[in-house]
């Protein structure tokens, strides 16, 4: 089968790949229909993480082509789609709501690859859920966030504890700061503060549901939400970048006793000074996002065309042209890029 693999930095090619088969009676095979480049994936492309060799892709949507002796909720020839974490949604940590570090689980990036024709999913009933049928082509961009940027924006929206008559600040114009604004519009925020200094991020934004945009950053993006929220801070701020400038941009937006959801990937070097924190009195958590905890809801909005995430797309190639897909996100030329099979 084909499929990405990522060489070494910025060196990304479509190459036979061997074709997974069933190990485990929890497994499937799914077929995978659409897949698409994540903004994290852009970390080893751009050295920044450690990359040889790699197989590419952790979000996907498609259909199951076969499945192990022990898989109970799937059947051949559903549609589903599946987290970035593979979980059992069994254990007891599962069943708290934090699939994404279930005591089985692991991770679908690098070990399993979904940018590629077909891939196994271990924990088929744990890690998939399929939708109610096929669905119509145009639901499935945003069947497709769904498996990862929709679900982590949602969760950060839920860590930031955001709900009716909250003003939310967003940090991070990516994919998943676009998904926290849906995120925070549909759990009732009454404002939410984009901080963006991209224009058409900016008009995305709004189209979720921003209602003002800071082009600021740093310490004049505080100072701004400051202004904008009578000098107390939000109440719930979404933190979607990861360094060490975004995640203090969050903490000092945040008012005394208000929450912060924090989910872009954390690299080594950052981190947070405890006597500041230790003033601040803010609530942090976040994480890679338990999106399994979520997804049947997820599926339903996207089903009744409540919300239509998959906007977040704006580059769609076949998945021979990955290596271009890459750039044009490298190079911000494209928010985020879906391929097609
Ligand atoms: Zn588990």
């Amino acid at each position: 089968m084909r499929g990405v693999v990522m060489y070494g930095p910025g060196d990304v090619r479509v190459v036979d790949r061997e074709a997974p088969k069933i190990i485990e009676p929890t497994d499937a095979i799914i077929r995978i229909t659409t897949t698409c480049i994540c903004g994290s994936d852009l970390w080893p492309y751009r050295g920044v993480e450690p990359v040889d060799h790699t197989f590419m892709g952790h979000e996907y949507v498609g259909v199951v082509e076969e499945i192990g002796d022990a898989v109970q909720t799937l059947k051949v020839d559903d549609f589903v789609v599946g987290s970035f974490c593979i979980s059992d949604n069994a254990c007891e940590i599962c069943r708290a709501g934090y699939q994404s570090r279930c005591v089985r689980g692991s991770f679908v990036a690098a070990a399993i690859g979904t940018q590629a024709e077909r891939a196994r999913i271990p924990y088929a009933d744990g890690t998939l859920v399929p939708t109610p049928g096929r669905p119509a082509p145009e639901l499935v961009p945003s069947l497709l966030a769904a498996s990862d940027v929709l679900g982590t924006g949602w969760f950060a929206a839920v860590a930031a504890e955001v709900g009716p008559g909250k003003t939310v600040a967003v940090v991070g114009d990516g994919a998943v700061g676009l998904m926290g604004v849906l995120a925070a519009k549909q759990l009732g925020a009454e404002r939410i503060i984009a901080m963006s200094r991209h224009a058409d991020r900016q008009a995305l934004a709004r189209e979720f549901g921003a209602t003002d945009i800071v082009e600021t950053r740093g310490d004049e993006g505080v100072a701004a939400i400051q202004e904008l929220t009578n000098g107390l801070g939000a109440h719930s701020v979404i933190e979607a970048v990861g360094t060490q400038e975004s995640l203090m941009q969050a903490i000092r937006s945040t008012r005394p006793g208000g929450h912060i959801g924090y989910v872009g990937v954390a690299h080594e070097g950052v981190a947070l000074p405890a006597d500041e924190l230790f003033f601040a009195e803010v609530h942090l958590h976040g994480g890679p996002a338990p999106v399994r905890r979520f997804l049947p809801e997820l599926i339903d909005l996207i089903w009744d065309r409540k919300i239509d995430p998959g906007k977040v797309f704006d580059l769609t190639l076949p998945l021979a042209e990955a290596a271009e897909g890459y750039q044009a996100m490298d190079q911000r030329r494209a928010i985020k890029t879906l391929l097609t099979l």
